[in-house]
């Protein structure tokens, strides 16, 4: 009897212990390593372990389906596919890639061509120059810009699209994760999640009621240190930067980043832009759109479309200047000692 009793007092502890993991709604945090290893991390608040449990499963379907659009070094990609076969015949997108393309005709008009999906040819003219440490001659480069430009991608109503030229392709590098971002989002929400981030390498954005802390990355220190945090609302913060992807030629780095007006690496100063928004596809297009355009241009930009908040850093270590929206001011918390390097427009 007493071995009974014992027996079923440890049954109902386990199954207590089983109902408080699994059923307790609490902050869940989850990070798988899609698109070739980026660190993509989901917070969800009041789920229990078992919808989070179901909710990422969902997420990296989602995932794994948005890369095989978009990621063009898969063959089997639908991005794959337009680079081999629109210049030859018009090509019909899938829904998402027609989305990713209004969301890129936008951004290259309101940049005026600082921000465009057609500079693969020039991406790869300067990722090769990394490899043969050799700068690529005034010919290769107008070569490579002859095929460079979004006027030369038509569209036939919204899915067919047709490359003018030969030799064209696509890169949706500055804007898929933040697309993707969107996406993940809108699907957690529709699985009943209130309250969220995504967070793909400092591309995140937060949804539901509250503030939201995240950090940004000090563009001259290790990944990690932080150049201060920002509090906001439900939002995309998204940076761009020019300080952790590049190739060294003799000693010199060029940018990742690559301004389709010249068809040379950008060198304007401006080393990190963070732009905050309601969409991460807009975020992402715009910050990078703000490394090319320079931090003047930049800001001229942001003060004329106003529904965007930007942090610049400009400059060099130890000599850099940070430029934020004076909306911004009381949500940020900057590590920094010399206030004199802060302006805001
Ligand atoms: P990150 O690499 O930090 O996410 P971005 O969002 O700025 O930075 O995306 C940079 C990528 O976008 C590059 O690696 C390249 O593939 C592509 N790219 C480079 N220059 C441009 C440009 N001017 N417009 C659109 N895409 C670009
Ligand atoms: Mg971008």
């Amino acid at each position: 009897m007493r071995r009974i009793i014992l027996f079923s007092a440890a049954a109902a502890i386990i199954l207590m212990a089983v109902y408080v993991v699994l059923f307790h709604a609490s902050r869940r945090e989850a990070t798988f390593f899609p698109m070739g290893g980026i660190p993509f991390k989901v917070v969800a608040y009041d789920r229990t372990a078992f919808q989070f449990y179901k909710d990422m499963a969902a997420v990296k379907k989602s995932v794994a389906e948005l890369e095989l659009v978009f990621n063009r070094f898969n063959p089997e990609s639908e991005l794959a596919r337009i680079n081999r076969e629109a210049a030859v015949r018009p090509f019909a997108m899938n829904p998402n890639m027609a989305r990713i393309m209004a969301f890129s005709r936008k951004w290259q008009k309101e940049s005026s061509g600082a921000f465009d999906p057609t500079v693969a040819p020039l991406v790869e003219l300067w990722q090769g120059a990394g490899k043969t440490k050799q700068v690529p001659s005034e010919k290769m480069i107008s070569a490579a810009l002859s095929r460079v430009g979004l006027d030369k991608v038509s569209q036939a109503g919204v899915e067919r699209i047709f490359f003018t030229h030969e030799g064209m392709s696509l890169d949706f590098g500055a804007i898929a994760k933040g697309f993707i971002n969107d996406e993940i989002a809108e699907l957690l929400k529709m699985r009943g999640v209130r309250r969220g981030v995504v967070d793909a390498a400092g591309n995140a954005i937060a949804f539901g009621d509250g503030q939201f802390q995240f950090g940004i990355q000090d563009p001259f220190a290790e990944r990690g240190r932080l150049l201060g945090t920002v509090n906001v609302k439900a939002s995309a913060v998204i940076t761009s930067g020019n300080y952790e992807r590049f190739v060294e030629i003799n000693g010199k780095k060029y940018s990742h980043i690559i301004d389709p007006r010249t068809g040379r690496p950008v060198d304007n100063g401006l080393v990190s832009a963070t732009v905050i928004g309601s969409s991460g596809a807009d975020a992402d297009a715009l910050a990078t759109a703000l490394i090319v355009l320079g931090r003047e241009k930049g800001i001229e930009l942001l003060k004329r479309l106003e529904k965007f908040e930007a942090i610049l850093v400009e400059g060099s270590a130890p000599d850099f200047e940070i430029w934020i929206s004076a909306s911004l001011v009381h949500k940020l918390q900057l590590n920094l000692g010399q206030v004199e390097r802060i302006h805001e427009f």
